[in-house]
């Protein structure tokens, strides 16, 4: 066996919020064929298993009491290749950026809109990662697992994950099922670029750029995320805390009458998709700090980790923005980062 088994491990500089924790046991797995004799050890077998990646999307509470395995299986391999487009074959403990990179320096379309997320590929397809018009199942051929209940690798299609906004069968219905050891991608190489966020059209208009390439569109992407995201490394934060909540027409509409200018998106004959970045600043909650917490200046969906706080003070901090959404428009705000 490759991988190692770490007991009493710290998790602050595991998770981009850099809150305080302990995992009873670590282990760092290397390798796909390790899996069944991690979860056959005697150590582990009545403790709950967690999977981690980079730890940009999860917020620790407290001591994890189990085991948590940090997923570093890392390749990339060619399946096949075309002149129009090419099947890839991702290890899930791969950087995700550098996935991009490593895309669009090729040539290979279809994730450059996805450019700066943190983490790592096997978590991409979790909550379906998405930035500047695109989701990352838009590309995703199908998925590598292992099933923790039948103890079989597997293999599942994208149709498999129900993949929605924020959201797939990793998160909801088989939570505790599998380990995503590594993603298939099918790549363009003829790729149009997608230019329908206004922010990213905005850059390139001021940038002078009419026809962008991928690398384009790569790097306007990066250039923005850099200008509004706090830096993990300098700020502990887990991107967007919030996801945007979708709403009633007619509770829409409502709202519109006394906050007319209340953004909205991606409407169906039912429902719309309202911004909670816009809902949180308008509560006033934007650049706020209580203690060592609070809500970004440039940015209201992203709530930061001054240093020296809890994962219980950003819970804390996240209810309290919740209940004043809530009273004031009437519309429930659901967290996107995973608590623990
Ligand atoms: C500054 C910043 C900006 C961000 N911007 C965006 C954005 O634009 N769009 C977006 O969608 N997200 C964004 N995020 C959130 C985050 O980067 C993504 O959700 C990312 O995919 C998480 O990857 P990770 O490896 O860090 O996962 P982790 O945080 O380690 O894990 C996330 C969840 O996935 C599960 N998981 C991880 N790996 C596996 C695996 N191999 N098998 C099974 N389950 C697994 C974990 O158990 C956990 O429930 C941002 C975060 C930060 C800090």
């Amino acid at each position: 066996m490759k991988s190692l088994i770490y007991e009493h491990h710290p998790l602050t500089d595991m998770t981009t919020f850099g809150v305080p924790a302990h995992a009873r046991f670590l282990v760092a797995l290397k390798q796909t064929d390790d899996i069944p004799y991690i979860l056959g050890d005697v150590r582990f077998a009545h403790m709950p298993i967690m999977i981690l990646g980079g730890g940009s999307n999860i917020l620790f509470t407290k001591d994890f009491e189990g085991c948590i395995i940090k997923n570093e299986i890392s390749y990339l391999d060619i399946l096949s290749e075309t002149d129009d487009h090419v099947i890839v074959s991702v290890g899930a403990g791969y950087d995700w950026h550098d996935f991009v990179m490593y895309a669009t320096e090729r040539g290979w379309g279809g994730v450059e809109n996805l450019a700066l997320i943190p983490g790592t590929v096997g978590a991409a397809p979790v909550q379906n990662i998405g930035a500047y018009g695109i989701e990352v199942a838009e590309t995703i051929v199908s998925i590598d697992v292992y099933n923790r209940v039948t103890g079989n690798y597997e293999e599942l299609l994208a149709s498999d994950c129900a993949f929605g906004y924020r959201t797939s069968i990793f998160k909801t219905t088989a939570r505790d099922t599998y380990i995503i050891t590594g993603v298939v991608f099918r790549l363009s190489k003829n790729a149009q670029p997608r230019t329908t966020y206004a922010a990213l059209v905005q850059y390139l208009d001021e940038q002078n750029i009419s026809h962008p390439s991928l690398i384009d569109i790569r790097d306007a992407v990066i250039a923005i995320r850099r200008s509004k995201l706090p830096d993990p490394r300098v700020l502990g934060n887990a991107g967007s805390f919030f996801k945007n909540p979708y709403i009633t027409q007619d509770a829409y509409h409502a709202l519109l009458a006394v906050y007319p200018d209340m953004p909205s998106f991606e409407a169906d004959a039912d429902h719309v998709k309202v911004p909670a970045a816009f809902l949180i600043d308008r509560a006033g909650w934007k650049g706020r700090r209580i203690g060592a917490v609070g809500v970004h200046d440039k940015q209201a969906l992203v709530i930061v980790h001054y240093g020296g706080g809890t994962g219980q003070d950003i819970v804390d901090l996240a209810h309290a923005i919740q209940a004043d959404v809530f009273e004031k428009y009437g519309i429930h705000i659901e967290p996107e980062v995973n608590v623990w």
